[in-house]
């Protein structure tokens, strides 16, 4: 199942952001700070009662080009949440009481059949307080009191939270379908080279079951082989605000994402790469999905013979944590190679999907500490006892060590490059983890 998506609205000022790192601060664990991974305040994971989740804070989302009042802004952000999230934080001050636009707010959010948390923050004395009926107007049900500077009743409030979780569908597919996700910034040729992937060459099929959810899931069969394409710029047609806020292009892509396989990550030839492409990178690094760079209209790009090799360069000095990843070079315009495309689907899902023998890995692994040992550290050394790898999708591996602490990230870089030289991975991410033996 994709991971809900958790959005906190409200007005400036209310405590969003302060609830934003209350929910996810302290409670993630952050497996690997990797180098290089543009890092926002935006979206984060978190976890409750062992659910995961991602929440999303829409403040940060600057929606100044699109409306210049308050209250227009909050409305954009209500309408992506309403768009976009399984839950909704409505988020009010308990010390201000109701106002105009929370009203205005309060009666989009009545609208919709997405569950809506009505939070009154900012409440420190929860004995007689009688302030928190007020709220009650709103018509969004029980209020939940919170102080989200204070840390309190944050538990009830994520209680309430997961409990909605249930209620969204499920919308697994059977394992032996690849699912597709195209994603980028706005503009950069997603619906087009959708349209070439889906026109040019096979059959479209649509009674599969389970593709009832969203419309921009199109299933087709290749080859006997079945897949599903997640298109976030179909989201996009299908929803109220025009993608004009790249911020905005984030969200819209972490769905598809999650729910995927394989990501196409598809960068403008014409342009460089832009934060705004590092921070789509970084979230699908992070989900553990296996990628493919497509960089699109190339038709438009004047080459040489070092033009290409040059772009590559780029992208591996900008994306510096994603060289795992294919690169292709294309044309929606002209189909140039879209074609090979799906062959290096199919190539990095089975990647993806790769199993290492214990024994041939140990003996792998082995070899590497020989050539090349771990440094000492005030005079301990690490010792790498046994590894082997507990996973696919992506495949991750465990390290039991004499002393965890011991293990740098350079050292984990060149055992992670040892295990690439030998067994591949290629265009998936691989994760380590590291355990004392007892
Ligand atoms: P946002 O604009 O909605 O993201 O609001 P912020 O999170 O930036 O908070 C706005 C102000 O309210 C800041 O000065 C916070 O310190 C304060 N604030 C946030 N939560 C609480 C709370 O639970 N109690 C109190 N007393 N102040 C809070
Ligand atoms: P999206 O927002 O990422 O879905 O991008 P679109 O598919 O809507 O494309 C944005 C614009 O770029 C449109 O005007 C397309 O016609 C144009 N475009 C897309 N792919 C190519 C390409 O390979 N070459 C050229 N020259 N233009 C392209």
């Amino acid at each position: 199942m994709s991971k809900p998506i958790v959005a906190i609205v409200g007005r400036p000022n209310v405590g969003k952001s302060t609830l934003f790192n209350r929910l996810t601060g302290g409670l993630v664990a952050i497996v690997e700070d990797t180098p290089g991974v543009t890092r926002d305040r935006l979206y984060r994971d978190a976890e409750w009662l062992g659910k995961s989740f991602t929440v999303v804070d829409t403040g940060g989302i600057d929606f100044a080009s699109e409306s210049n009042s308050i209250l227009g802004q909050v409305r954009k952000q209500a309408q992506l949440a309403i768009e976009e999230a399984d839950v909704i934080l409505f988020v009010v001050d308990g010390r201000t009481g109701i106002t105009s636009d929370d009203e205005n707010v309060a009666e989009m959010l009545r609208r919709t059949n997405k569950p809506v948390i009505l939070v009154v923050n900012k409440v420190e004395q929860f004995k007689g307080n009688e302030t928190v009926y007020e709220f009650y107007q709103l018509g969004l049900g029980d209020p939940v009191p919170i102080s989200a500077a204070h840390g309190m009743n944050i538990g009830d409030l994520l209680d309430e939270v997961v409990g909605h979780f249930k209620d969204i569908p499920n919308d697994d597919y059977e394992p032996d379908v690849i699912k597709i996700a195209v994603v980028g910034r706005p503009n950069v040729g997603k619906s087009s080279l959708v349209n070439v992937i889906l026109g040019e060459e096979r059959v479209i099929v649509s009674d599969i079951a389970g593709t009832t959810r969203d419309a921009i899931d199109t299933p087709f069969i290749k080859d006997n082989q079945r897949y599903t394409i997640i298109d976030t710029a179909g989201m996009r047609r299908k929803g109220k605000i025009e993608e004009t806020t790249e911020r905005y292009s984030v969200i819209r892509s972490l769905r598809a994402v999650d729910r995927s396989d394989v990501c196409l990550l598809v960068l403008d030839g014409t342009e460089g790469v832009t934060e705004q492409d590092k921070r789509i990178a970084g979230y699908i690094h992070e989900a553990g999905k296996a990628t493919i760079i497509v960089i699109n209209k190339w038709d438009l790009v004047e080459k040489d013979e070092k033009t290409m090799h040059k772009y590559e360069k780029t992208i591996r000095s900008e994306l510096a944590f994603m060289q795992y990843a294919p690169t292709i070079f294309v044309s929606a315009l002209t189909k140039q190679r879209v074609i090979k495309i799906i062959d290096l689907v199919n190539f990095v899902a089975e990647q993806q999907n790769h199993r290492i023998n214990t024994s041939v890995l140990n003996e792998v692994i082995t070899d590497a500490v020989q050539l090349n040992p771990p440094p000492a550290d005030k005079g301990k050394r690490l010792k790498i006892l046994f590894c082997t790898q507990a996973g696919i999708k992506p495949p991750n591996f465990i390290f039991f060590v004499n002393e965890p602490e011991l293990m740098h990230f350079s050292y984990l870089r060149y055992l992670e490059n040892k295990i690439r030289d030998n067994f591949g991975f290629e265009g998936t991410p691989i994760r380590i983890t590291v355990r004392k033996r007892e």
